[in-house]
């Protein structure tokens, strides 16, 4: 029978962040999550991982700050033991053309997908290194890899957080521990509420598949990174897209 591990997830109140936190639950897992408000929604991914058969602990923790996620990491082992599977899936928009971007709407995409995943990493890596033992996976973006107009703080947080995850894999390799990255395309989550028709209907048309992909589908491929089906895999940022072309 296989031992129940813990799992920690950032951005696990909502969307792909919601959707790993269950899976993994079904995989197994108990799991830790965070997200900066205390809502319904916090609630129910709680109350998602419990019906998949899982211990749920979730806090309140910004990941941008790097002594709160220092707390999150420790609180949710005390809890529910020793991390194994670590995701980074916090992730925020403030899409503007270069000209007209402020500096607090760079901070704020930059913070909280590169920065957050670098707290996130620098505090659960000497654990996992200790017990020769864990998986990270990365949520980043084919924006990350392709660019897009009106997305240059969004593209550098995850071409930067790509990077990471090649450095980071070679490093920790040597101890048994794997670090990948999932690059989703559209997926269907809140993050996308604020998409004008014309801007889906653009989008659509790059996508081979002619959908958007769901939150469901991702957190598919991050269980396969995380389980042991997946122990020669690591240092990828693998395309999860629908045939997209940007
Ligand atoms: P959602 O907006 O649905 O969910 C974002 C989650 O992150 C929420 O739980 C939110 O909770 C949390 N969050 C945001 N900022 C922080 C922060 N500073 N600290 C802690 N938690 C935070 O987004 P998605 O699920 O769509 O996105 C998840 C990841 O996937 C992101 O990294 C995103 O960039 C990436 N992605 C999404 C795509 C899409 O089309 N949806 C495509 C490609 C990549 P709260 O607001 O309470 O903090």
């Amino acid at each position: 029978m296989q031992q129940t591990r813990s799992a920690l997830v950032t951005g696990g109140s909502r969307g792909i962040g919601r959707a790993v936190a269950v899976r993994l639950a079904r995989a197994g897992y108990d799991v830790g999550f965070c997200s900066r408000s205390a809502d319904e929604a916090a609630l129910e991914t709680a109350r998602l991982v419990g019906e998949a058969g899982g211990r749920a602990h979730h806090v309140v923790c910004d990941v941008t700050d790097a002594e709160a996620v220092g707390a999150f990491v420790g609180e949710v082992e005390e809890k529910l033991g020793p991390a194994y599977a670590v995701v980074n899936s916090a992730g925020v928009l403030r899409d503007k053309p270069m000209a007209l971007m402020a500096a607090r709407d760079w901070r704020a995409v930059v913070g909280t997908s590169l920065d957050g995943a670098f707290n996130v990493c620098r505090a659960v890596t000497r654990g996992l290194l200790t017990r020769r033992a864990g998986v990270l996976v990365n949520v980043s973006s084919v924006i990350g890899v392709y660019g897009n107009a009106g997305q240059s703080n969004y593209a550098a947080a995850k071409g930067g957080l790509n990077g990471l995850t090649r450095a980071l894999a070679k490093e920790v390799a040597p101890y048994g521990v794997r670090v990948n990255a999932v690059a989703p395309g559209f997926i269907e989550t809140d993050m996308l509420d604020g998409m004008t028709d014309k801007a889906r209907e653009a989008a659509l048309g790059k996508i081979a598949m002619g959908r958007f992909g769901s939150a469901e589908s991702v957190a598919e491929l991050v269980a396969f990174l995380v389980s042991d089906a997946a122990d020669y895999i690591t240092g990828q940022v693998v395309q999860i897209d629908g045939g997209i072309a940007l």
